[in-house]
């Protein structure tokens, strides 16, 4: 674990805390000439990114666990637990909307940088898969874990169930009965998956995704978010990326381990996560699933370089580091929505 007096010497925020974080939003105008944003970064460690808006909170309690002296992986832990304790967040954890049954279930994935990793798929009733996914990763021979037996085994090591479908999800999907048109639109509203991605002051990379999935899924559907290899990947020699978007695409393509790969090979994290997204476009044009297709990508290397890339407008992601703070970004991206 990280000695807090060193952290704290190191870490300029350290001696004024993270309430000081400064707190800017970029210029929301995207570039869209099919070119990829250059992120700047400083290389400084540490650095966390995360995705869409409720990434911000999140990466504010991940900051907060890294300069009390936690671990990375204890950092992306704390940090995308708060998204899954948000009833207000639809698509994570609890208040998450639900099933095409009215069930909640839920993925989760966590790595760190030794590539330990723990997953848990089609939960139920537990509302932090992700802790329970990290428990599968340090106190299990296995990776994964799914349905039953994973919520077996979370009650064993006391996680309380309960039930997860708040009023307002239950509402939502009494409305989409109606009609049962089932178009998992993902767009800026939905606020998706958080994935987020750590590289503590050691220069040592953790991961972690959870999701509630897409709504009314059919029930027993698993997405990329628990699959390591698909919504979240890392390297600890080369980078870390993470997915959010239609999860059917995501793992297609192995998409998070591949955009590692494009790293290993020497592109920027940016132009790393650009290259997946145009393979998925192209694996897509002419695809069923084409007409509400959303991807999107983040991802860090080694370095401190970071960036994120997705195949339609909308996409932002949260990023905190020592040196400008807390802040949302733009990913760049293909093409609009009302584009093919
Ligand atoms: N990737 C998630 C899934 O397919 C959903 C999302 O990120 O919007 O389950």
């Amino acid at each position: 674990m990280t000695n807090r007096r060193n952290f704290i010497k190191k870490t300029a925020l350290g001696t004024i805390g993270f309430s000081s974080l400064i707190a800017c939003k970029q210029d929301t105008k995207q570039a869209h000439d099919h070119s990829v944003t250059a992120h700047q970064n400083t290389g400084l460690k540490p650095l966390i990114i995360s995705t869409w808006k409720h990434g911000f909170s999140a990466n504010e309690a991940a900051w907060e666990t890294l300069i009390n002296g936690g671990s990375g992986i204890d950092a992306v832990e704390s940090g995308v637990m708060v998204s899954e304790g948000d009833p207000n967040e639809r698509s994570v954890g609890y208040g998450g909307l639900p099933d095409r049954e009215g069930k909640v279930t839920l993925d989760a994935c966590i790595m760190d940088h030794n590539s330990n990793c723990g997953s848990v798929s089609f939960l139920q009733g537990i509302k932090h898969p992700i802790a329970v996914a990290r428990k599968v990763m340090e106190d299990t021979p296995h990776v994964m874990l799914t349905g039953e037996g994973a919520l077996k085994f979370a009650l064993s090591k006391g996680f309380k169930e309960e039930n997860l479908l708040t009023p307002e999800s239950e509402k939502d999907w009494k409305k989409w009965l109606e009609k049962s048109n089932y178009e998992p639109i993902i767009n800026i509203e939905n606020h998706d998956t958080i994935s987020m991605l750590a590289l503590d002051e050691n220069g040592n990379l953790s991961g972690a995704c959870t999701t509630s999935g897409a709504a009314w899924k059919m029930h027993g559907r698993v997405g990329d978010s628990p699959i390591i290899g698909a919504g979240l990947f890392l390297d600890n020699a080369v980078g870390a990326a993470a997915a959010t978007g239609l999860g059917e695409a995501v793992i297609r393509t192995a998409g998070s381990a591949m955009v590692v790969e494009q790293m290993r090979m020497g592109k920027s994290p940016a132009e790393a996560c650009k290259t997946i997204v145009e393979r998925i476009y192209n694996i897509h044009k002419d695809h069923k699933d084409m007409a509400y297709l959303q991807v999107g990508f983040i991802a860090i290397n080694k370095q401190g370089q970071y960036g994120g890339y997705s195949l339609r407008s909308g996409f932002d992601f949260a990023v905190c580091d020592n040196t400008k703070g807390n802040r949302m970004e733009n990913a760049s991206f293909k093409m609009e929505w009302n584009e093919n």
